[in-house]
């Protein structure tokens, strides 16, 4: 099911991206469905799977969202026409969308040189095993020391592009602090509330930032096709409901590698 349900009249609707209607419904918002088994859901939100597919619920719950969120996003740097053999991607932060956002830097990108960055050797460790060419743990590094490292392990010290999947002011300064010029940089991630970088590489260094917000109908389709192939990898906790408060407690700390599915059985 497509998370975002749009009114289907507006320019956003038309053109397909109902996730991002000023008058959509999200279902777990509002909605009814945040913790419910079962939710009626329109059947045009819906996509068809097919009866040769092998996908476990488990495994389909998070690709509706922290699985989907990171593929619109590197379609996005792919449209901007920065990824390419010569081109160094970044995936800043390796939570539950970042283990997806490195596959699918692997995937869109051309053959880019992927470099995860994070505080955590665990999640860093699962990022090389996703496909990471390089990683940089960021722990308690300057903005410099994190170059020298780049400059060590690439030769080069930007980055072309980069996905943030953290949305922590930290981690997108330090992103956009190593972005190349004509570099473009793309923010999904949604922890804090406001961003202070400098303008003037902004313009005299004509950088783009685009916002990437969830993901529409074909993107979602895209991502299943993927799914059904083999081709992403996931990371699951599976969490009983009986369980669930403990659980939130654990997202507040950073303490799930990867997303957290509820089950009801
Ligand atoms: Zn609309």
């Amino acid at each position: 099911m497509v998370g975002g349900w749009g009114c289907g009249e507006c320019d956003q609707c038309r053109v397909g991206n109902h996730q991002i209607c000023g008058k959509g419904r999200w279902p777990g918002f509002g909605l009814y469905g945040g913790y419910g088994e079962y939710v009626p859901v329109p059947y045009q939100w819906l996509i068809r799977l097919g009866s040769e597919n092998n996908l476990k619920p488990e495994e389909l719950a998070p690709l509706t969202d922290a699985g989907l969120t990171p593929y619109r996003g590197i379609k996005k740097l792919q449209q901007a026409g920065v990824l390419g053999p010569n081109s160094i991607l970044a995936v800043n932060g390796l939570g539950g969308l970042g283990m997806y956002a490195v596959q699918y830097a692997k995937l869109l990108s051309g053959g880019s040189l992927v470099v995860a960055l994070a505080r955590s050797d665990e999640k860093l460790a699962i990022a090389k095993e996703f496909g990471a060419d390089v990683i940089i743990n960021v722990k308690g590094k300057t903005l410099d020391q994190v170059r020298k490292d780049l400059i060590r392990e690439t030769g080069r010290g930007e980055f072309n592009a980069v996905i943030d999947c953290s949305g922590a002011e930290e981690s997108i300064g330090l992103g956009t602090g190593l972005l190349a010029t004509s570099g473009a940089y793309c923010s999904v991630g949604l922890v804090g509330n406001r961003i202070n970088i400098p303008l003037f590489p902004l313009v005299a260094r004509e950088q783009t930032f685009y916002g990437s917000f969830w993901g529409n109908y074909v993107d979602l389709s895209e991502v299943i096709e993927l799914a059904k192939k083999g081709q992403i990898k996931h990371q699951i906790n599976i969490v009983r409901f009986e369980d669930v408060n403990d659980c939130l407690d654990r997202l507040r700390d950073s303490d799930f590698v990867g997303r957290a599915v509820l089950t009801y059985k």
